[in-house]
């Protein structure tokens, strides 16, 4: 493809999982004919119901549509759905552009990049921020590595799924700032718990100090729906805690490549993992409360 593509353009969604649904469903209703991919059969049925033609194989979905969307948990997923034997790589053909839109290592979005691009085929990392609401708004922040004129081609079908579209810089670069995004979340939401359970140890109505702090210097989005999701108790994901540990742990390691100390990552790191060793991992993050609740000998709510 030489020019943007029209609202014609066949596009994949491979990964229909609390992103991707709500993502490929707005880029059906961006007018563009929708291929899905899930090992999920019933994720691909609610698709279907909403427009979308399901796919037998990564392989036969590239093979369908002109630019290949993935929403996967961790890198050996991607991994799998483009390398596999029926991956989107024995699929693909020589222009074909595809956007990994799961948060993985910067490390393995250069190497798959540099993989597609021995196909002819050319790969954009392009992680997303705003959560399980941002999906359904179609509001995402989207954090895209590569190819810049790529990425201008496919610009307005991540128009249908973001508002915030930025070219970070080469192969990884996305990823490296997915990593920074989730260092300030993941400290953000220790912070806030930490606040809250202070409040409560202190005999302070938290509902009442978490308002009082939404309207001044320490408002933040984390402070507003997960505070929300603290103090409803409801731990419902949202984001699994399973998927933080792996954005954290992305992170450390980035960190250790390049030599940049992430000492509070580190430390809300080891609580996360309190929660994953209590067999908590399929909870939304903002259950990190739990443990400062255990530590405190105090509940928020
Ligand atoms: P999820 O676990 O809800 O969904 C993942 C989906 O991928 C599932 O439907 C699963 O069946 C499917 N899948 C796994 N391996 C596959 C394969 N090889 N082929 C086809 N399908 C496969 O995860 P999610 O919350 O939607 O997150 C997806 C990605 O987006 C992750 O990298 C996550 O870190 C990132 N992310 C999530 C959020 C959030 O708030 N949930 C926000 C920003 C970024």
């Amino acid at each position: 493809m030489s020019t943007s593509p029209p609202a014609d353009t066949p596009v994949g969604f491979i990964g229909l999982g609390i992103m991707g649904r709500p993502m490929a469903r707005n880029v059906l209703r961006g007018g563009y004919p929708v291929v899905v991919y899930d090992l999920v059969p019933a994720a691909m049925q609610e698709l279907a119901a909403v427009g979308a033609t399901i796919a037998a194989s990564p392989a036969e979905l590239a093979r369908a549509v002109d630019v290949v969307l993935l929403c996967l948990p961790d890198s050996p997923d991607v991994e799998a759905a483009l390398e596999g034997e029926q991956g989107v790589f024995a699929g693909t053909r020589p222009g074909q552009i595809i956007v990994d839109m799961s948060s993985i290592a910067p490390v393995v979005a250069r190497r798959l990049a540099a993989a597609a691009a021995a196909r002819g085929a050319i790969l954009l990392d392009a992680p997303v921020s705003g959560g399980q609401v941002g999906a359904q708004q179609g509001t995402l922040s989207i954090m895209v590595g590569g190819d810049a004129g790529a990425l201008e081609q496919v610009r307005p079908v991540l128009a249908t799924m973001g508002k915030t579209i930025l070219h970070i810089g080469d192969s990884g670069a996305g990823q490296v700032a997915k990593a920074c995004n989730q260092v300030i979340i993941a400290v953000t939401i220790e912070a806030v718990a930490e606040a809250l359970v202070l409040a409560a140890k202190a005999g302070v109505d938290p509902v009442k100090v978490r308002e009082a702090l939404l309207g001044g210097a320490a408002y933040s989005r984390v402070l507003e729906i997960h505070g929300a999701r603290i103090l409803a108790r409801d731990f419902t994901p949202g984001f699994r805690t399973r998927l933080q540990v792996k954005d954290l742990n992305i992170a450390l390691e980035t960190g250790r490549a390049y030599g940049a100390p992430l000492p509070a990552a580190a430390l809300v790191q080891q609580l996360f993992g309190v929660l994953m060793a209590q067999g908590d991992s399929e909870l939304d993050h903002a259950a990190l409360v739990t443990v400062l609740e255990e530590m405190a000998g105090q509940t928020v709510a």
